[in-house]
């Protein structure tokens, strides 16, 4: 049995004090859905203070990116261990990362590989953008961008994975993918991928979220499909009730 996990996104979102505000009210929301895994990924100069928060629940935290390297003269960088002091997961291969700053299959790889050595979960995002998804090769993009990106791990590496499977097309365009669509990408393609890179056994004990306009309103549907694991959530994770409603629909 994969147990769900609903982590969200906030972005590049939030002052201090709206990040404050918006934990006060989730916490108490959260807490009773305690079978469900979930956790917030705040922008990186909020970690700290959102540890304290969470101190004593069990909501856990992740960074949004982090550095392959341990230390040294990357500056503006933050290396895997200065996100592992404050979080236990790290979204990585954003698509908006791969979009904007130039990110690709080979850093994602080195960043995964980093991120396991030091003890993190990667939530490893994957999808196809809307020229690809028209020209039918969803299939080709989320193979690639998977045994590209998890090259060379071992299977005991790949239990410690979360695939995020995030069509581009449906990332804040409030045009999430049908329930069927997404189930089909995750059976057919993700887990098939994995399975090839780890074996059927260990393909089939990790977790494959969905991500792309994921709302209070379509979460149930998604979540009732047996290879949607749980969600990566952006826009509706700023708002309590709407990501408290998402994690309850996975409960
Ligand atoms: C995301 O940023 O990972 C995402 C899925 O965003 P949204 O839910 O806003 O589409």
């Amino acid at each position: 049995m994969r147990k769900k996990f609903v982590a969200g996104n906030w972005k590049m979102n939030k002052t201090a004090e709206e990040a404050r505000l918006l934990l006060n009210e989730l916490i108490p929301a959260l807490e009773p859905f305690s079978h469900v895994e979930r956790a917030v990924c705040p922008p990186f100069p909020y970690l700290m203070m959102v540890r304290h928060m969470l101190e004593g629940t069990n909501i856990g935290m992740g960074a949004q990116n982090m550095h392959w390297e341990a230390s040294g003269a990357f500056t503006g960088e933050v290396s895997p261990k200065m996100v592992a002091e404050f979080c236990q997961y790290v979204i990585l291969g954003h698509s908006e990362r791969r979009t904007y700053f130039g990110e690709t299959d080979e850093t994602v790889n080195r960043k995964v590989k980093s991120a396991l050595s030091t003890g993190l979960t990667p939530i490893v995002c994957v999808g196809e953008t809307l020229a690809e998804n028209e020209a039918g090769k969803t299939a080709e993009v989320v193979w690639r961008q998977i045994t590209e990106g998890l090259k060379d791990l071992l299977p005991e590496e790949g239990l410690k994975l979360v695939i995020a499977y995030e069509p581009v097309w449906a990332i804040g365009t409030g045009r999430a993918a049908t329930a069927e669509v997404a189930q089909s990408v995750h059976a057919n393609v993700v887990r098939p991928a994995l399975a090839h890179l780890f074996g059927q056994e260990v393909a089939g004990q990790i977790r494959i979220q969905y991500g792309g306009s994921v709302t209070a309103k379509n979460a149930p549907e998604l979540f009732a499909m047996p290879d949607i694991d749980g969600a990566l959530v952006g826009g509706a994770s700023l708002k309590a009730g709407e990501f408290a409603a998402i994690v309850q629909a996975a409960a």
